[in-house]
């Protein structure tokens, strides 16, 4: 089954209710937010009556909790070990959310080694990890992002994140989400995805993708930029990416849409998604987003 959803929002008051409406209202099957604001550690109590309706809403629009992600927020960076106790502390605070909430994917950028160096970044990372999963029993997954590799992100190749892989020690509870634009501003052709796939499963083995984002890129492949664009309107394209979202191998792992909002105030995602599922480019999809909504 096609698996399709967008970024959704959180909000303080109706919490996962909230996010469940915003996803229902963009005909998606799943979706993906934040506990809070990304930038942020200002983090709600997690009401259980909200969380309870917010299940019932998903159970009669049949979306499965269990394909529902979360996202945590971009201050934990554990490559870096001058903040690591700040990050081991937050991630397993995030992680316990995710249980109150009956999430059970977490998806972690996995860090920035600001200047310290690509093997001691990625030592900090297993060092982290293995700390969080030794305070935590939650049975939730963490899914270690690709990243385009900006500044000094690590992620940016298969081999570093399979050397955090083996590093960790409970790492059955650790898999991979893939992003379209990271991977392409890494280095990595989309146009040729099979043959990604084929080096992915090499390195580490396609059964750890559980979750991709489905994002254009504002970039040519290989500019480490991280600039995401809207399906179709990037440098990846259409084509390559429904490639993607419809590929045989990756049936039933969950496809989560971060393009940018048009003109930072309409969300696309309905129209995205209905342009995904329909099979066909409309290049004129912004334009007709940013008239039927600037009229209301
Ligand atoms: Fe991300
Ligand atoms: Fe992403
Ligand atoms: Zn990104």
């Amino acid at each position: 089954m096609l698996l399709l959803g967008s970024h959704v929002s959180f909000d303080k008051n109706k919490q996962l209710l909230k996010s469940v409406e915003e996803a229902i209202s963009y005909g998606a099957n799943t979706f993906m937010f934040y506990t809070g604001a990304p930038q942020n550690t200002n983090r709600s109590k997690i009401s259980p009556e909200k969380t309870e309706e917010a299940r019932k809403l998903m159970q009669e629009h049949h979306i499965d909790p269990n394909t529902v992600i979360v996202h945590a927020p971009y201050i934990i960076n554990l490559a870096n070990r001058d903040n690591l106790d700040f990050g081991i502390r937050f991630l397993t605070e995030e992680l316990n959310r995710c249980s109150q909430l009956g999430i059970k994917y977490l998806v972690l950028h996995p860090g920035s080694h600001v200047g310290q160096g690509i093997e001691q970044g990625l030592q900090n990372i297993i060092d982290g990890l293995n700390t969080v999963f030794l305070n935590d029993h939650h049975q939730v997954k963490i899914l270690l992002e690709t990243m385009a590799g900006k500044g000094s992100e690590l992620g940016k190749n298969f081999q570093e994140l399979k050397t955090i892989l083996d590093g960790v020690k409970d790492n059955e509870r650790l898999s991979i989400c893939l992003d379209t634009c990271h991977l392409n501003d890494a280095g990595y052709r989309i146009d040729e995805f099979d043959q990604v796939l084929v080096e992915f499963d090499q390195i580490i083995g396609l059964e750890k993708i559980e979750c991709i984002h489905i994002n254009d890129s504002k970039n040519p492949i290989g500019s480490h930029k991280d600039r995401h664009d809207n399906i179709g309107f990037g440098t990846i394209g259409f084509d390559n990416l429904l490639h993607v979202v419809n590929h045989p191998k990756l049936e039933n792992i969950p496809k989560i849409l971060e393009t940018p909002y048009v003109d930072r105030e309409f969300a696309p995602y309905r129209e995205e998604i209905a342009m995904i599922k329909e099979g066909k480019f409309d290049n004129e999809l912004l334009d007709k987003i940013r008239m039927a909504k600037s009229e209301n």
